[in-house]
């Protein structure tokens, strides 16, 4: 009797394994048709949560866009700055001349939370008149107002977002360690005028897409193409922001995004102590930061002096949220799917000390010296 129950008891599990792969084969399995692109879990962890609607302490933002386009837009940004404890915001207007003039008129008209930053005036690259010119217009743009220069960008080619913004279409020209930028360079060094500059990508985006790419559907957006002739990685583009601090000690450069380097965050600090000139913002990065909270936290401790908050991306009160919640809290596993990445977030939780360097002394501190130097 027992040896007849035992087959029987075999038998029905044999028939449900049988079943199971029968329903996978069907494709009844929702593995079989859910995509990782419209994958959205809810996370179901019952855990404090907190939602802060302004920074704790008044904050200076050291990278962000025009992205008001008329003056009634410029008002109402100004009033949500101010809703967000915002005191200060750096515009990145990539623009010289007169282009540069009517961004400066518009939004100072408005309010003078808007600090304006200019572009290079590239429109004699190639020329043996690009220094001379370009110097010039940078001078200019100074005597207008502009406090800084930003954002230059290579993205392994060549700057090429000065050359956008004037053509809308990106034309590559040289590496930031290039000589026919040096006269530029020394001239930001004279008159006291910081340098953003961005190179390259997070490193998700130079992998191979596939199953294997931790931060893939994102990287999917911004991949970056390694067999496109001359174009150079990551860390050879870092290695041309390291020789523009060499060549030009008395210039501040701030490397923004973390230098898109928040997965090496070891190679991040020995490039920062080579060179003294050389600044971080943390703009765009805080979901690639937010998911190793304690790493990006000791990172964030042991170069507080250095490091500037920013925030890059379009100003929905969405977006500020989520930087102060990343910053602010500690919560824990949270997703934010503005961007695309799969991964939860974790609330890095700075301490008041380090969260009043990044959001404003620092660049207090940095505007004062630089003043100084010019004086
Ligand atoms: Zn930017």
């Amino acid at each position: 009797m027992k040896n007849i129950l035992t087959t029987i008891a075999i038998a029905a599990a044999a028939a449900l394994l049988v079943s199971c792969g029968e329903d996978t084969k069907k494709g009844t399995s929702y593995l079989d048709t859910l995509l990782l692109k419209d994958y959205k879990p809810v996370p179901c962890m019952k855990l404090p949560e907190h939602h802060p609607h302004k920074a704790k302490f008044p904050v200076h933002d050291m990278h962000s866009h025009a992205y008001a386009n008329t003056v009634e837009e410029c008002k109402e940004w100004a009033e949500q700055l101010k809703a967000n404890n915002i005191d200060k915001v750096v515009i990145n207007t990539y623009a010289s001349g007169d282009k540069f003039d009517k961004l400066y008129d518009m939004y100072k008209g408005v309010s003078d939370v808007f600090e304006m930053w200019c572009g290079f005036d590239m429109s004699a690259w190639g020329t043996p008149e690009f220094e001379e010119k370009a110097v010039a217009s940078l001078v200019r743009d100074f005597e207008k107002g502009a406090k800084g220069v930003g954002e230059v960008g290579d993205k392994g080619l060549g700057e090429s977002y000065f050359t956008g913004f004037d053509t809308g279409v990106p034309t590559p020209t040289a590496h930031m360690n290039d000589p026919r930028f040096d006269a530029l360079f020394e001239k930001c060094g004279e008159l006291g005028m910081p340098v953003i500059i961005h190179v390259g990508d997070p490193i998700w985006m130079y992998e191979p897409m596939d199953e294997y790419n931790d931060g893939y559907v994102n990287s999917e957006h911004w991949k970056i193409d390694l067999d496109t002739p001359g174009i150079l990685d990551l860390y050879e583009l870092c290695t041309t922001l390291e020789e523009c601090c060499n060549r030009h000690p008395g210039t501040t450069i701030i490397a923004c995004h973390f230098m898109n380097l928040t997965h090496d965050y070891e190679l991040l600090g020995k490039i920062m102590d080579r060179h003294e000139n050389l600044y971080l913002d943390n703009s765009a990065r805080h979901v690639e930061s937010a998911i190793t909270p304690r790493a990006t936290k000791a990172f964030y401790e042991k170069y507080q002096d250095r490091i500037f908050f920013g925030t890059d991306n379009h100003p929905a009160q969405k977006m500020y949220d989520l930087q102060w919640r990343i910053l602010e809290t500690e919560d824990e596993h949270f997703y934010d799917y503005e961007h695309a990445y799969h991964w939860p977030l974790h609330g890095i939780g700075l301490s008041d000390d380090v969260l009043k360097k990044l959001y404003y002394e620092n660049a207090d501190k940095l505007y004062e010296k630089l003043a100084a130097k010019r004086k």
